[in-house]
């Protein structure tokens, strides 16, 4: 895999310490190009997420990492643009991963203990890239470690889709789990922003405050949280501006306890069916009670992030595959929004692939949904559960320029979504290469 094109120019080089370097480099290079260069994509059939439709024949222009211009035909060019002729390809917008855990990816290699090296890490972020990855959202992980990459993404000195991390917050004995003990280590599980005990006493508002500090975009919710301290969390997250993303049920609180206490996402489609698992196989005879579920969420806006990828493929939670592809047909014929994560994010050095790609087809291939929905919830779906969608997650003006450039049309088949011939992240092309 090779990186081509890699000028990249930041839109905060207008601030002091911008202008600044700019001089400086003015003054000591006489190469630099300053003038404003566009790429151009020519000749593309856009899959336009938002009217469910291809758009034939398009150029899409790209400036500062951003699409400045959509049109059939070619833009009038300018000296010095770059030119991409992509007769013949598809194009869809960067893949989102909602629910990935890039330090635990260790789950899919035994011999990678928690804690990995950053650079096998920073490995593995390339690797989803140039897998057609633009953005995770990193559900619990040490923020030390994942801010420092997300920092390193957004400057373009790793090749990685931009990371938004959340702070989790639980009840006390969620902290004795080994996971816990990872993303704190040096600390006190429980004890830090990032890693929050949640109990009665708890100062939730600056709890929310200091989480929103360390660069969260979100509040994850887990274990032993019953229902007036959800509540007290989403409505302080709200103020702040923080999404709320929350485990499929807290054994406290139930999932339609939850949607009602105001968080934004419930993840694990199972987790729907029951706090228990007596009260999991009994599925489908909850089908009423998951038909009421499933109308709060709606009417709320609250997301399902089902990670179908484990149950498919985790052995001991296989037995649950089929219900869970259950829910996603139920929830998505009730018009809940489905956003796709993976739970995890890649088996880097075993798999070309990540794993985004097999869960939309899942999607498809198990709970029946159109082709373009699975698409959306990749992309346009799991943008506005990041609450980022007037940034990212289809392909119009004035949003980045994340994209997918495919050899085959996808709406043919979901599989498509793996004829990877480049990715384009903020403007910066990256050609794949098997
Ligand atoms: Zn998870």
């Amino acid at each position: 895999m090779i990186r081509v094109g890699v000028i990249k120019k930041s839109k905060k080089s207008s601030d002091q310490f911008g202008v600044r370097f700019l001089v400086n480099l003015i003054l000591f290079t006489s190469s630099l190009v300053v003038a404003a260069q566009s790429t151009i994509l020519k000749n593309v059939n856009i899959v336009d997420v938002i009217g469910g439709d291809i758009i034939t024949n398009q150029s899409i222009e790209i400036e500062d990492g951003v699409i400045v211009n959509i049109q059939s035909g070619l833009p009038e060019s300018l000296d010095g643009d770059s030119v991409i002729d992509l007769s013949g390809k598809y194009i869809i917008p960067g893949l989102i991963d909602s629910h990935t855990h890039i330090e635990h990816s260790a789950y899919w290699n035994p011999a990678r203990k928690y804690n990995p090296p950053r650079d096998n890490l920073v490995e593995l972020l390339e690797h989803a890239l140039y897998g057609g990855i633009t953005t995770i959202r990193e559900m619990a992980s040490d923020v030390r470690v994942v801010s420092e990459l997300s920092r390193a993404a957004k400057l373009g000195v790793i090749n990685s889709p931009d990371i938004q991390f959340s702070s989790l917050f639980a009840g006390p004995d969620f902290f004795e789990d080994p996971r816990a003990a990872a993303a704190t280590s040096g600390e006190v599980p429980g004890n830090v922003s990032w890693f929050k005990s949640i109990t009665d006493s708890t100062d939730i508002s600056s709890a929310v405050i200091e989480a929103k500090g360390n660069g969260s975009s979100g509040i994850k919710l887990y274990a032993f949280l019953k229902p007036s301290l959800v509540a007290k969390i989403s409505a302080e997250a709200r103020k702040r501006n923080l999404k709320v993303w929350a485990h499929g049920n807290t054994q406290e609180s139930n999932s339609y306890e939850l949607v009602e206490s105001g968080v934004n996402s419930l993840s694990h489609s199972t987790l729907l069916l029951g706090m228990r698992p007596d009260e999991m196989m009994s599925y489908p005879t909850v089908d009423s009670t998951l038909q009421i579920l499933f109308r709060k969420m709606k009417e709320n806006e609250v997301v399902l992030d089902p990670t179908q990828f484990i149950y498919e493929n985790v052995e001991r939670l296989n037995t649950m595959s089929d219900a869970g592809s259950q829910v996603i047909a139920k929830a998505h014929q009730s018009g809940v929004m489905i956003t796709a994560g993976t739970d995890t994010i890649s088996a880097y050095r075993e798999e070309p692939f990540p794993f985004i790609h097999e869960e939309i087809a899942l999607y498809v291939e198990k709970s029946n949904l159109p082709i373009i929905d699975a698409i959306r919830s990749a992309t346009i779906n799991n943008a506005i559960a990041l609450g980022l969608d007037d940034q990212i997650g289809s392909i119009d003006v004035n949003k980045k320029a994340n994209l997918v450039v495919l050899n085959e049309n996808p709406l043919e088949n979901i599989q498509h979504t793996k004829s990877i011939f480049m990715v384009v992240k903020e403007g910066v092309v990256f050609k794949r290469k098997l």
